[in-house]
């Protein structure tokens, strides 16, 4: 289980992502990848090694991007090299996942996503989760219910986060047994799986529940259940510092 970090709001995204996992790199991983959009197409830039190996991957890359997500990986299903390491796209690309945790039922998942014809890329136990919500987006073309419609067939632990080309003012998160928080800013939002990565930007927290799905946009973010269900949450704030 390693790190997750996220962003939309006014600024350029990149060095938030970057200097949000090297915050989370006391966890310990073995890869780390973004995503983000570049000219209104969603990108992933990805490989094994360290944030300063991702670093020196998009350095140079014009990236104006004010909304993206980035993780490190901590292998458990395939092993630690570029294609298997986050983010996950589906059969176009036009879906991103980042993922901490363990899918246990994904063979049963890919191999029923294979039948219908999906094209799988890596090794992973995470890519079904981009898949499966291919399928649903196809009958319910909107990110966060074609999310939930997903996350209500997979078993296992997740802190997981979604964003689609077709809906370039969100990012989605989820949550169930492993940890995941919103920072609330002012015109912008944050999400992580550490208060370490969100506390230079700001104090202000909202802990996720097992179960939980977050809209994030730049300035709202509506939490619910998985069984659709609202829940209403209260901003907490973060009175410790980086050292403590
Ligand atoms: N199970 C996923 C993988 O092996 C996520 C691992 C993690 O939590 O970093 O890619």
């Amino acid at each position: 289980m390693c790190g997750i970090i996220g962003y939309i709001g006014p600024k350029n995204v990149v060095p938030i992502l970057l200097d949000g996992l090297r915050r989370l790199e006391y966890r310990g991983y073995d890869s780390a990848g973004i995503a983000v959009f570049q000219k209104d197409s969603l990108v992933m830039f990805k490989q094994a090694g360290k944030v300063n190996d991702l670093a020196a991957l998009v350095k140079g890359i014009n990236i104006n991007s004010s909304i993206g997500m980035g993780h490190t990986r901590w292998a458990t299903h395939g092993s630690p090299n570029d294609i298997n390491a986050h983010p996950h796209g589906d059969c176009r690309e036009r879906i991103a996942v980042i993922h901490n945790g363990i899918i246990e039922n994904y063979s049963t998942l890919r191999k029923r996503l294979e039948q219908l014809g999906h094209i799988m890329r890596t090794e992973t136990d995470t890519e079904v989760i981009a898949h499966l919500i291919e399928e649903k987006y196809r009958q319910n073309p909107d990110l966060t219910t074609a999310t939930r419609l997903a996350l209500l067939e997979v078993r296992g632990t997740y802190g997981l986060l979604v964003m689609s080309s077709d809906e370039p003012d969100k990012i989605i998160a989820a949550r169930r047994g492993s940890p995941l928080m919103i920072g609330v800013g002012e015109g912008e939002n944050f999400v992580a799986s550490d208060a370490a990565a969100l506390i230079d930007h700001t104090r202000n927290v909202i802990y996720l529940d097992d179960d939980d799905i977050v809209c994030l946009r730049a300035d709202s973010y509506n939490v619910k259940t998985i069984r659709d269900e609202l829940r209403s949450k209260q901003v907490e704030e973060i009175t410790f510092n980086l050292e403590q």
